[in-house]
């Protein structure tokens, strides 16, 4: 056993770990766990075997969407003058009331 954990256990800790941190983020906790189990095992073999270290790259970084919604200035939307409600700017006619837009 490890730690005196059992199987159950240790499945139980992947599962939390999965949860907090989420699967897109698996493969950092998986290259730093790699990464500690060779420097404790680099620090118990003291160097006998120098394997060189290839480069941990994340290809599977999730790229940043900027979502542009600010709508208060949108220049594409006009509101009825009679009952408030937002029309698209090419709109000819109100969508609720029917009140046609200037
Ligand atoms: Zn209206």
């Amino acid at each position: 056993m490890i730690l005196g954990l059992g199987i159950p256990e240790l499945l139980i800790i992947l599962i939390v770990i999965l949860v907090i941190f989420g699967p897109k983020n698996l493969p950092k906790i998986g290259s730093a766990l790699g990464k500690t189990v060779k420097n404790v095992r680099e620090g118990m073999e003291e160097g006998s075997e120098d394997k060189s270290e290839s480069p941990v790259e994340s290809h599977d970084e999730p790229v940043e969407v900027i979502e542009d919604e600010d709508d208060a200035d949108a220049p594409e939307t006009k509101f009825c003058s009679k009952c408030g409600t937002k029309n698209s700017a090419d709109a000819g006619f109100c969508s609720k009331c029917g009140t046609k837009l200037d």
